[in-house]
């Protein structure tokens, strides 16, 4: 074991279970959940991460009843035929030596679809229809419902079940006057409100027997108008242990919440303070969540006494082997993960089975078992981005003889130029994952050596990928070649100076990292705790009102006055992650910077940059133009006549650079070595 892992893994009693380590993977929905037949894939996932030598697993979400459902498919754990679905899961956990435990979600007002049921008929801010207020017979029929799903879970062998009382589904919309307007025994003071939750917890366990765990996954701090108080929150924990909890789990923050609780811009474990408020008045473990991806991370809560355990979710999509890894003190062999959420949480609400950017594998296991070749090839990568090391990586691992060009000093290609945007860093660590993988594969690195078609034939390779990446396209201004004009990678690089006013042309992603880049440079909220909850106006000393305050506007002056251009019509940043764009948005928002869509780019010269918008010739004056307009592919070596004979196949930006997409880029040069 590390030794600087003591508290992680010691094991913990939780109820009638005894857990080998203080890790428990947090629910996520996977994508998997619905349909008919049983649940192999969803089994194969969970297999994976059991073996990985989690302590506990908690599933996503799965309803109690119809309209309890997010939407469609259908994930219900309701009836005889919902056990047999499950079997497959719960067999191949307990196989694996894991332990599982399914979570009951009534998303309430939070559904999309049509029917949706909560305490009152208010609608969220985040959905389009308003729900119906559930009737007194309907609210018994409801808690009726979440104690049959426990025992359903029961008989398909699950361990326990973790009852979702937070994020702003159902449970929580009976909690907080917000959506509870109610005026019968279910509404008014709290001890109304959170009947509903007391009253599913005491008569589940009354069903379920002592020998089942019972989680409840409880908000601890809800960030918005009209959420619980810190008060609020203790009295409830304390009624929820006593209606016969096992364990709380925390959560924070309901989805319709403007405040950022998982993404990049969060520091590691910036909520496990409001855990410890809840902890110091139970007697049942506590666990704590959100932004917690390190086992460094972990240890530290654990250690500070904010929680008994810790609960990781996308980090196990990012790497199934965390545990072990962690356990072994080989912590730069995990392969963390980066808080993008571009393939798990973006491709849920896209409707799409959940990935991982930086480990396509992840729940989709089987089309990337990564066998040994039965002919082992020699293999040229060039280029040594984040498409090139996964070609790399998995080409070793199949046992190919693989040698890898990179043109720059370093490897990591666009990464490197990420790691620098406020919050990002972590992308460093994916280069030194990939790094070291490679290292250990035997992969011959050349770094600072420019391929050529003459050096690759010298090689005389089998197979020879390139993945040569882009560079930043120089639109065809007047003035472009102008000293004030620079790229977005010189901007990112700080290798040319920037001015205070300055214009930026484009509208994408990049255009909003070279934003942030300019703004936070002077900023420290995305790592620091007491100033993020000072620039989100988050109150962790008196928490009333959901734990919300006023921003204070004295963090507020921009270092830079920045505006944004771009040719076509319509919003900016639209190309930006769907549970993470609004972030960036509003950062841009709050710091001053202005948008002009629709321009026509007349020229550039000292004055600043001229353009022509609704027919009208306009100046920006600015010290600095910023390109980041898009890149152009660099793929000369597929050109290339002397290397025709070859097998040769282009894959991330060099194949493809419409839009820069580290997802594809590692999931193409994974599978384009597991082909080979
Ligand atoms: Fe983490 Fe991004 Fe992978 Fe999601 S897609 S698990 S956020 S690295």
């Amino acid at each position: 074991m590390s030794h600087g892992s003591r508290h992680l893994f010691e094991p913990i009693d939780i109820g009638p279970i005894r857990l080998e380590n203080r890790i428990i993977m947090g629910s996520m929905h996977t994508g998997l959940e619905g349909g008919e037949g049983p649940l192999d894939q969803l089994a194969t996932f969970y297999r994976r991460r059991a073996e990985g030598g989690v302590g506990l697993i908690v599933t996503g979400g799965f309803a109690p009843n119809y309209d309890a459902n997010l939407g469609t498919p259908r994930e219900e754990m309701a009836s005889a035929d919902d056990v047999a679905r499950h079997k497959p899961v719960t067999q191949a956990v307990e196989k694996a030596g894991g332990k599982i435990a399914l979570q009951i979600l009534h998303a309430g007002r939070y559904s999309y679809h049509d029917h949706s049921v909560s305490a009152s008929a208010i609608r969220s801010p985040i959905n389009r229809t308003a729900p119906r207020a559930l009737t007194d017979p309907e609210i018994e029929q409801t808690i009726d419902d979440y104690v049959n799903c426990a025992m359903r879970a029961q008989e398909a062998g699950y361990h326990g079940v973790e009852i979702m009382g937070s994020e702003g589904y159902l449970i929580t919309q009976f909690l907080a006057e917000r959506t509870n307007h109610r005026e019968d025994e279910w509404g008014g003071a709290l001890e109304n409100r959170m009947r509903f939750a007391v009253e599913i917890v005491k008569r589940t366990r009354a069903r379920v027997g002592e020998d089942f765990l019972i989680i409840f996954r409880h908000s601890a701090l809800d960030l918005v108008d009209g959420g619980m108080s810190g008060e609020d929150t203790k009295t409830v924990a304390k009624a929820i242990e006593a209606a016969g909890a096992d364990m709380i789990n925390t959560g924070i923050g309901w989805h319709e919440a403007q405040i950022p609780t998982i993404a990049q811009p969060v520091p590691a474990a910036a909520f496990s303070w409001a855990t410890r408020r809840l902890k110091e008045v139970l007697s049942i473990p506590v666990a704590a969540a959100n932004r917690i991806h390190t086992p460094e991370d972990a240890e530290a809560v654990l250690a500070r006494g904010d929680a008994d355990l810790v609960s990781l979710a996308r980090p196990f999509l990012a790497d199934p082997d965390f545990v072990e890894k962690a356990k072994a003190g080989k912590r730069s062999d995990i392969n963390l993960c980066i808080s993008c959420n571009q393939a798990c949480l973006d491709h849920y609400f896209m409707g799409k089975s959940i990935s991982c950017l930086v480990n396509p594998a992840a729940a989709d296991e089987a089309s990337f078992e990564v066998g040994k070749s039965q002919k082992p090839k020699k293999i040229v990568v060039v280029g040594g981005g984040m498409a090139g090391m996964a070609a790399a990586t998995t080409a070793a691992e199949r046992g190919h003889d693989v040698t890898l060009y990179e043109g720059a000093d370093v490897l990591g290609g666009q990464f490197n130029l990420a790691r620098n945007v406020p919050g990002k860093a972590v992308f460093g660590e994916t280069i030194s994952y990939f790094e070291k993988r490679m290292r250990d594969l035997g992969v011959t690195c050349l770094l600072g050596v420019k391929a050529s078609p003459e050096e690759v034939l010298a090689r005389d390779p089998d197979h020879l990928i390139v993945a040569t990446g882009v560079s930043p396209r120089r639109p065809d201004i007047a003035g472009i070649g102008h000293p004030k004009v620079v790229t977005y990678t010189q901007a990112l690089e700080g290798t040319a100076p920037i001015g205070e006013k300055v214009a930026i042309i484009g509208g994408g992603g990049i255009a909003y990292d070279v934003s942030l880049y300019l703004l936070h440079r002077t900023g420290n909220y995305h790592s620091d705790i007491s100033s993020f909850n000072k620039h989100w106006g988050i109150d962790p000393e008196s928490f009333v009102n959901g734990g919300l305050v006023e921003v204070e506007r004295a963090d507020q002056k921009a270092s830079h006055q920045i505006t944004l251009l771009k040719r076509s019509e319509g919003p900016f940043g639209r190309t930006l992650g769907r549970t993470t764009g609004w972030v960036h948005r509003r950062e841009l928002q709050r710091a001053g910077v202005k948008t002009l869509a629709n321009v026509i780019y007349d020229r550039i010269d000292d004055e600043g940059l001229h353009f022509t918008m609704g027919g009208e010739a306009r100046l920006l004056e600015c010290d600095t133009v910023i390109l980041c307009a898009g890149q152009d592919s660099v793929s000369d070596l597929m050109d290339s006549d002397l290397l025709a004979h070859l097998k040769r196949q282009s894959i991330g930006g060099a194949h493809y650079s419409a839009e820069l997409d580290a997802k594809r880029a590692i999931d193409e040069g994974t599978r384009l070595a597991i082909s080979l």
